[in-house]
């Protein structure tokens, strides 16, 4: 246990002068190892942003991200995309697996990446594959499978390189009600059995209090408050929250 990930004063702005735009504007954020936690916020509130700085995809305006103590945009580029594919997983609400390529291959090319080998590769995704429940659907390509499925196969791909997070981008806002139930299900599981920290951006507030230990409230740019789930929501601070809620 210990913190895993921490922000400090983190900001992204977008253009300048009148155009500009301050997707965030400060953030102090700080998550627990092994933690589930939930970002919630309106549309253009900055969740993405946020994601997209916490897995280093994209480098802040200034502020700092630290994993496991380490100032990641300290790194340079290079260092920066190695730490990335090695810590991180990141999963998309529109899946984005490569077309034309099977559930199999989608979920070694992470691997390949990392220098697995070619045997031990094959081996690994078709055990990520057996545990979202893929492992029948090893030879489909994303064309054959249904979102749920796909969300499954990308779900595997990003545990592909033993990441210590996974980062999820409305993973379910492409699903229907059962299928999200099964995603989630999921999730809880890897977080529980595997101890992967998971950080979700989501709208569905029902899902964050049943599932997350934790859920931060983004507004403008800015934290507009933090903390265990049933504190935030049962006694909510912001007017943000209120208006979520
Ligand atoms: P959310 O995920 O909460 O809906 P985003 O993080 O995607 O919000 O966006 C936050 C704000 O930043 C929005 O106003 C959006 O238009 C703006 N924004 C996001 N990405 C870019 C970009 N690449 N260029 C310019 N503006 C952007
Ligand atoms: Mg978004």
């Amino acid at each position: 246990m210990g913190t895993i990930l921490k922000t400090e004063l983190l900001k992204k702005y977008y253009g300048t002068g009148e155009n500009q735009v301050r997707a965030l504007d400060g953030i102090d954020l700080s998550i627990e190892d092994g933690e589930f936690i939930a970002v919630v916020g309106t549309s253009g509130s900055g969740k993405s942003t946020l994601l997209h700085m916490l897995g280093g995809l994209d480098r802040p305006t200034s502020g700092k991200v630290y994993v496991d103590g380490k100032d990641i945009f300290s790194l340079k580029d290079d260092a920066l995309c190695v730490f990335r594919r090695r810590k991180i997983g990141f999963v998309f609400q529109t899946f984005n697996l490569v077309p034309r390529t099977s559930a199999l291959k989608n979920v070694a090319l992470p691997m390949m990446y990392n220098g697995v080998r070619g045997a031990a590769r094959t081996q690994r995704a078709r055990a990520l594959l057996d545990m979202v429940e893929m492992g029948d659907r090893t030879g489909h390509v994303p064309s054959q499978l249904s979102g749920g499925q796909k969300q499954r196969v990308a779900i595997a791909r990003a545990l592909a390189t033993q990441p210590e997070m996974l980062l999820c981008d409305e993973p379910t806002s492409a699903l229907d009600p059962l299928t999200t139930k099964s995603m989630l299900a999921l999730l809880t599981d890897i977080n529980k059995k595997l101890g992967v920290t998971i950080i979700i951006i989501t709208h569905e507030l029902s899902v964050v209090q049943a599932i997350c230990s934790h859920v931060a409230v983004i507004s403008e740019g800015r934290l507009a408050e933090s903390g265990a789930v049933a504190d935030v929501f049962g006694s909510p601070r912001s007017a943000v929250t209120k208006l979520l809620l």
